[in-house]
C-alpha cells in the first residue's frame, strides 16, 4: 500500500507519517493559557488517547488565496474541502486494511517539532512551497510496522520578525512569537456576541487573512473568488437565509447561524449595504435577543449613512 498515492488521490498535496509521541512543550504552553480554550479537546498525548495506533498521519491541503480577501476569506472554504479530502482518505485506508481514524492533535506543533515547518510571528506554520496557505488534516494509523522518522527538511528560521503582520492585526500578534488569542478575530467565530471593537474592525466574512496576505514570505499568486462563493457568501444573501447553499461550501459548523449569520450582520453594515436594512429589521423580530449586539451595531451604522 502506497500511502502517498492514496493521500494524493484524495486531494492532498503531501503527507507526513510520524511516530506517536506526546507533545510536552505544547501541553505546557496550553496550561499557561497561551492557546484558545477550544484547543482543550486536542489530544496532546495521542499515545494515551489512541493506544492502538503506531503512527500519526498529517496531510497538507494547500490553497491559493483570493485576489480580494476583504469580501470572503479563502481559508475556511479550503478547510472544508480539506475535511472532505480526509474523509475520502480514511475510507480508502480502511479499504486497504489500515485502521485509521481522524484525530484532533496539535498538528502544527508536531510538524514544527520535527523540523518540517517553521513557526511564524502570526502563529501560523510556514511550509515550503505553500507559505502559510494550507490546511492540515490528521489521522491516527495502525500500520503493519511502526515508523521511524527522519525529517527530510532542515529546521530553519523563516520569520524575520519584520512586524508587518503585527501592524495589520487587530491586536493578537505581539512579535517575537508572542500571541494573544483573545484579540484574534477568529476567536469571535465561536458563536458568542462579537465585541464592539472587533465588529468595527472585522475585515471579511469568515475571519481574517490580513496577517497572511501581508507576509513577505508568502507566495503572491492569487485566484479570483469563485462566483459560487461570492454569491452565496454575500452578506445580504446570508441575511436572506441561504444556509443550505452555504453548508456545502464551508461546512455545517461554520454555516450555523450563530457564526455565519452573526458575521453577515456586521459585514453588511461595515460595507454600507443599505439593502440589508429590511432583513436586519426582520431579524430583529425573529432573533432580536440572540443577535442583539450585532443588530444594534449594524442598524445604527446603516441608518447613519
Ligand atoms: S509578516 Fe514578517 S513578522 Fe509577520 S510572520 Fe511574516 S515575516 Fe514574520
Ligand atoms: S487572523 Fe487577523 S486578527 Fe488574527 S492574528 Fe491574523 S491579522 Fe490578527
Amino acid at each position: 500500500m502506497d500511502i502517498r498515492a492514496l493521500l494524493e488521490n484524495a486531494g492532498f498535496a503531501e503527507g507526513f507519517v510520524l511516530p506517536v509521541a506526546p507533545y510536552t512543550n505544547w501541553t505546557r504552553h496550553r496550561q499557561d493559557g497561551v492557546f484558545h480554550p477550544n484547543t482543550a479537546p486536542l489530544a496532546d498525548d495521542p499515545g494515551a488517547v489512541y493506544p492502538w495506533a503506531n503512527a500519526v498521519l498529517i496531510c497538507v491541503y494547500p490553497y491559493t488565496p483570493y485576489e480580494d480577501e476583504t469580501l470572503v476569506a479563502s481559508y475556511y472554504p479550503a478547510s472544508n474541502r480539506a475535511y472532505h479530502a480526509m474523509k475520502r482518505l480514511l475510507v480508502t485506508l480502511n479499504e486497504n486494511s489500515v485502521r485509521a481514524e481522524r484525530a484532533e492533535t496539535p498538528y502544527r506543533e508536531q510538524l514544527a517539532a520535527y523540523g518540517i515547518g517553521a513557526r511564524m510571528d502570526n502563529q501560523l506554520l510556514y511550509l515550503e512551497p505553500y507559505g502559510t496557505y494550507f490546511n492540515l488534516q490528521g489521522a491516527m494509523l495502525a500500520l503493519p510496522e511502526p515508523v521511524a522518522y527522519t525529517p527530510p527538511r532542515k529546521p530553519e528560521e523563516v520569520c524575520d520578525h519584520c512586524g508587518l503582520c503585527k501592524t495589520v492585526c487587530f491586536g493578537a500578534i505581539k512579535g517575537d512569537y508572542a500571541f494573544d488569542w483573545t484579540r484574534c478575530v477568529h476567536t469571535y467565530m465561536e458563536g458568542e456576541p462579537i465585541p464592539r471593537d472587533a465588529m468595527e474592525w472585522l475585515p471579511s466574512l469568515l475571519g481574517c487573512m490580513r496577517c497572511q496576505t501581508v507576509c513577505p514570505k508568502n507566495p503572491k499568486t492569487t485566484v479570483p473568488i469563485p462566483n459560487e462563493i461570492r454569491e452565496t457568501l454575500d452578506p445580504v444573501a446570508v441575511l436572506q437565509g441561504n444556509r443550505k447553499e452555504a453548508e456545502p461550501l464551508i461546512g455545517k459548523n461554520l454555516a450555523a447561524p450563530k457564526r455565519l449569520l452573526r458575521q453577515a450582520i456586521v459585514l453588511a453594515a461595515n460595507r454600507g449595504r443599505e439593502d440589508a436594512l429590511l432583513h436586519l429589521f426582520q431579524l430583529q423580530k425573529t432573533d432580536g435577543a440572540r443577535f442583539k449586539e450585532e443588530l444594534d451595531y449594524a442598524i445604527s451604522l446603516l441608518q447613519k449613512e
